[in-house]
């Protein structure tokens, strides 16, 4: 699949419409990826002449609704598109659909969105990953070029780009604009690519990446990613922090690929070496990241309160209160309320130093350690899931606090802002797993570069039938 997308780009041949449409029909049938797709493709020229590409629930397009996954949303739609599908759009991608999430970005399975529950290619009876859970089914179970826009506020591209089998790259903070994005925790979130091959998840970042002067916190740094492509890790250091294979809820199956894969990096010319990582462990990252993430969202979930966007009520002979609660109880789901409660008992006077500003010293020193790591090592490596995606049954018996942890390995790069990526580890019990490899700020160029020698090298097949 790799070669195919840059051929298929460089062709600029196109596709047979109907042939597309009918395959994702069936594609949306197995796998409920798709909140909304379109009716046919545009194809347009550009760099991209026609690509397809779908777009998270989370990020406003003008010609599909976007509901982030909430019931308060259902019938909102954006009157302009993100920053990020504009210069898709600019670039000739054809937009075919919007892809179904967990409600507001709140998951780990994609078992929490208000509407249908995707279900994986690989094993129907297993949850996709979250919160960008379309995202990832689509990806694996389409036979065609394709890049999926999604999001990370903790993990919600390594977590479906694991559990299904393919390439999910998370920028640095700051290097793509969030304008148009719904957001979740505003210092956390980043808008990144999905794709079945390095080279597709290098070129979708090279479009939407850029200073944009709608999104303030955007800069501009050097890109070129897909020429600077190089499948190499020759002299490349690489860290395996101690206390992400030291997790407790690892599976011994993930843990046996993830010893595969460093065993295929060292002969592909890398130097791998063990580090010890305390704050980056669940003790510190997994209470820091819950405590700062709900906290920025029940803030930004205020604005949802049935008066400027989306469902509304009958405030008839209602004083504020009472309408504001009414519409928020009947739209909003049961994590969606469960963190705003956590989220406004966090930031509350008398207990803000305890826990929020507490968390925001805890990130500090998560942010200190990784900085210091990357003074030896240009990328650190650990599996991106500490498990293969569970089953509806299995996920269902998590309570929060340990489907919390099992963001144990993807919250510490979110927290620093680091770019990181989850490429296809092989199999365990005919699962698809993720090597995760996460790069200094900015170095997307070397996360991208280890993931392409590594694809190339460890040559897994990770196809689905559908
Ligand atoms: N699972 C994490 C959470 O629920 C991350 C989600 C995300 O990155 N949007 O917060």
């Amino acid at each position: 699949m790799s070669s195919s997308v840059k051929e298929f780009v460089d062709s600029g041949e196109g596709i047979d419409e109907e042939e597309f449409l009918s395959h994702l029909e069936e594609v949306q049938e197995e796998t409920k990826a798709l909140r909304s797709s379109a009716e046919g493709l545009e194809n347009r020229g550009g760099k991209l002449d026609g690509l397809p590409v779908s777009v998270k629930e989370q990020i406003c397009t003008e010609d599909f609704p976007t509901t982030a996954g909430s019931k308060i949303l259902e019938n909102y739609n954006p009157v302009f598109d993100a920053t990020v599908v504009e210069r898709l759009k600019e670039e000739g991608a054809s937009i075919i659909g919007k892809t179904n999430m967990d409600e507001f970005g709140f998951g780990t399975f994609c078992t929490n969105s208000a509407f249908e529950v995707p279900r994986n290619p690989h094993d129907t009876d297993r949850v996709v990953g979250g919160s960008s859970g379309g995202a990832g089914a689509l990806t694996a179970a389409l036979n065609y070029p394709h890049i999926a826009l999604a999001e990370s506020t903790g993990g919600s591209i390594s977590a479906p780009a694991a559990f299904n089998g393919v390439i999910g790259i998370t920028p640095t903070y700051g290097r793509v604009s969030r304008h148009g994005l719904i957001d979740y925790g505003n210092s956390l979130d980043k808008i990144g690519v999905m794709s079945k091959s390095v080279y597709g998840a290098a070129l979708g970042l090279e479009i939407i990446a850029g200073k944009d002067e709608n999104d303030f916190t955007t800069v501009e740094k050097e890109k070129g990613f897909v020429e600077r492509l190089e499948k190499d890790v020759k002299d490349m250091k690489i860290g395996v922090p101690k206390q992400y294979l030291e997790f407790e809820g690892m599976e011994d199956n993930v843990k046996e690929r993830f010893e595969e894969a460093v065993e295929r990096l060292e002969e592909l010319g890398a130097e791998v070496e063990r580090v010890n990582m305390e704050k980056v462990s669940r003790k510190y990252a997994v209470p820091a990241y819950y405590i700062i993430a709900v906290s920025e969202a029940s803030t930004n979930l205020a604005r949802y309160s049935g008066m400027r966007y989306g469902k509304e009520g009958y405030p008839e002979g209602k004083d504020f209160n009472e309408y504001f609660s009414e519409v928020r109880s009947e739209h909003f789901g049961e994590e969606v309320k469960r963190r705003i409660m956590l989220g406004t008992y966090a930031r509350q006077a008398g207990y803000r130093e305890k826990y929020y500003v507490k968390a925001l010293k805890a990130r500090t020193l998560i942010i200190d350690e990784f900085k210091e790591a990357f003074e030896r090592y240009d990328i650190l490596a650990s599996p991106a899931m500490p498990i293969i995606a569970p089953t509806f049954k299995e996920a269902e018996n998590l309570s929060p606090a340990e489907t919390y942890a099992m963001d144990t390995l993807t919250v510490g790069p979110n927290l620093a802002g680091l770019p990181h990526a989850s490429v296809p580890m092989g199999f365990s019990e005919g699962m698809p797993t993720g090597l995760h490899l996460i790069g200094d700020h900015f170095e997307e160029q070397k996360v991208l570069n280890a993931a392409a020698a590594y694809e190339e090298g460890s040559g897994h097949d990770m196809a689905v039938e559908v």
